[in-house]
């Protein structure tokens, strides 16, 4: 593996590239984007560039790029995860440091959620290595993950590293969204956009992967151009969910509210059941909110395809062109405006289930509200 075949993130590449050219790289990078479209890919390959023994220069679309040898010790060791100067800092980490903590002061003690990048996480895994001589002499790179994730008083400790790095260390921070960085990480750290990759590419490497039509195909469509998710998906054998639950939006009625709110609630559960059987580190409720997005997901493109139609999009167009036919029976009863009202809806519910509200209620109050929309214009 090389930069040269990191694939759909052109923008990205160059921006790298003109640091690589002028010998200035900064010693902050923020690479921003979707989960899933290759950052962490592109950071690792960066840094071997940075540490590489053999530094080179290839082709790439008829153009110098510079690029690792891929064959050194370093860039071996960057690949296998065992290079001493490049280090990956991510929030799981609090659990290796901190393998217990207490639970409201009851006296017992669980294991960390782990769901905010830690102070103690920056400290132990960044700040404290990072004062340390690179083992190599060429300097060291620290990727972060998910630093979207990281609260005030973790991004105050970066800064100590960002603000005064020592020489020839470079900081790659990986953020899904930019929002709640603090304004000082983000004016230190270069910012390289990463975006959504096409739905063709994704297509071809669920292909790839063994994924057949027509679930390679809606999946390339659901992923919001993030291969990791559309791999992530497809591994997970929800297609026959999604078809029958667009059947049944399809030809909603207050009726089926409960009887729909209780086919949500049962695929979560079997869900974390087959997680917790398959020894899967996630908890229930973590595996239970997976199955809960990807449900709402599917509603909320049911209705966008709806509002696609109703602006005269082509069938192709659709996520779910798959199920033309139920679509385009749904799409006769609802107008632009309803179908845009109950995306809305769709957003409403999933911030409650993000905020952990009873997931009864959030899916029967919403499949309640989305049929009233559509009978009303059946009445109508
Ligand atoms: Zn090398």
């Amino acid at each position: 593996m090389s930069i040269v075949s990191v694939i759909g993130q052109d923008q990205a590449l160059d921006r790298l590239q003109q640091a690589l050219r002028s010998q200035r790289v900064p010693h902050g990078y923020i690479f921003h984007g979707p989960a899933g479209v290759g950052k962490e890919l592109c950071a690792r390959e960066f840094a071997k560039i940075l540490l590489c023994a053999n530094r080179q220069k290839r082709q790439r679309d008829g153009q110098d790029v510079f690029d690792c040898c891929d064959s050194c010790d370093s860039c071996r060791a960057v690949q296998a995860d065992v290079h001493p100067d490049y280090t990956i800092v991510y929030r799981e980490q609090i659990r290796e440091l901190r393998p217990e903590q207490n639970d409201n002061g009851s006296g017992r003690t669980k294991a960390h959620k782990a769901t905010a990048l830690a102070i103690d996480v920056i400290r132990e895994k960044l700040n404290k290595p990072a004062q340390l001589t690179s083992a190599y002499g060429r300097g060291k790179v620290f990727v972060v993950r998910e630093i979207h994730l990281a609260n005030v008083h973790a991004q105050n400790a970066l800064l100590k590293t960002l603000e005064e790095p020592p020489d020839g260390t470079v900081l790659i921070l990986l953020a899904d969204r930019l929002e709640g960085l603090l304004p000082t990480v983000l004016s230190r750290s270069q910012m390289v956009m990463f975006a959504p990759l096409g739905r063709d590419f994704l297509l071809e490497r669920l292909t790839q992967s063994g994924c057949k039509q027509p679930q390679s195909g809606f999946w390339s469509r659901f992923a919001d151009g993030s291969l990791g998710r559309a791999l992530w998906l497809a591994e997970q054998d929800w297609y026959q969910a999604k078809i029958a639950l667009v059947e049944r939006l399809a030809r909603l009625t207050d009726q089926d509210a409960v009887e729909l709110a209780e086919l949500c609630i049962d695929l979560a559960k079997s869900y974390s059941a087959q997680a917790r059987k398959q020894g899967s580190a996630v908890s229930d409720t973590v595996a239970k909110q997976r199955m809960y997005g990807f449900l709402l997901a599917v509603v909320s493109n049911f209705y966008r395809d709806l509002m696609l139609s109703a602006s005269g999009a082509a069938p192709a167009e659709w996520i779910n062109s798959d199920q033309e036919s139920a679509l385009k029976q749904a799409a006769k009863a609802l107008s632009l405006l309803q179908a845009s009202r109950a995306v809305a809806l769709v957003g409403r519910a999933e911030y409650l289930i993000s905020k952990n509200v009873n997931a009864n209620l959030v899916f029967e109050d919403l499949f309640g509200d989305l049929a009233v929309i559509s009978c009303k214009t059946l009445v109508a």
